[in-house]
């Protein structure tokens, strides 16, 4: 195939081009697919189901202190009802068994009253730990945050390189003719379509080439284009 010099420095600045084009692709992939942010995202998952976990404790405690409380004021009404029947009562048996409730209820009281800091001392407990896995669970999507944005910043950057290489392609493409680049397209994905001979070896299989090879590809006209006897690439020799 013809190809003037011109020419053919074009389809060495394209295969060029192509290749940096793939890299940016793989780059845009991988921010795409950034493992960090998925550390990121398990971490603020574990944090939120931390704080539920606290939440829950938090709602099911206040309900225990709330029933502890109402259980306490039947008590006292109770206490105060008996302590007013003692003060109004003449009758010995009355005041005997009057007492004997007393007592008891006084103990119960007691009891009651126990549980109830027991319960206020779990609460405060709970409420460090519900500020703490608030804390943590603000850290982690705030880390979260700033990995999207680093990752969206990248991306941005790697997309407009991307078509800055796509725009300069343009200009390559535009210097070859259309039986070149029909070529081009055909070895594209089996082979690097076009690459210089280096001594014996193919810039695009990389293979050694024989003696006799080499010297009928450096015997070529300077305006025709060689190929690779290996992988058919287009082979340039001009310097
Ligand atoms: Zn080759």
């Amino acid at each position: 195939m013809k190809a003037t010099s011109v020419e053919q420095q074009a389809l060495l600045d394209l295969a060029a081009i192509d290749l940096e084009i793939s890299r940016a692709n793989r780059r845009i992939a991988e921010i795409r697919q950034a493992s960090q942010r998925d550390e990121a995202q398990a971490k603020l998952s574990l944090a939120s189901e931390k704080l539920l976990i606290a939440r829950h404790v938090a709602d099911e405690l206040s309900s225990e202190i709330a029933r502890l409380e109402q259980d306490l004021q039947l008590v006292d009404t109770r206490i105060a009802q008996d302590k007013s029947r003692l003060a109004s009562s003449s009758n010995p048996r009355d005041i005997t068994g009057i007492q004997h409730e007393l007592a008891s209820l006084e103990k119960r009281k007691s009891n009651l009253e126990e549980l109830e800091l027991e319960l206020l001392v779990r609460r405060e407990g709970n409420a460090a730990e519900v500020a703490a896995a608030v804390a943590a669970r603000t850290e982690a999507q705030s880390e979260l945050d700033e990995i999207d944005g680093q990752l969206e910043a990248a991306g941005v950057k790697a997309v407009s390189g991307l078509a800055l290489l796509a725009q300069q392609r343009e200009k390559y493409v535009a210097l070859i003719s259309a039986e070149q680049h029909e070529l081009y397209n055909k070895l594209v994905g089996k082979t690097v379509p076009v690459a210089r001979l280096e001594g014996f070896t193919c810039g695009a299989c990389n293979l050694a080439l024989s003696g006799a090879t080499v010297d009928e590809i450096r015997s070529t006209a300077k305006d025709e284009l060689a190929r690779c006897p290996e992988c058919a690439a287009m082979l340039v020799t001009i310097s």
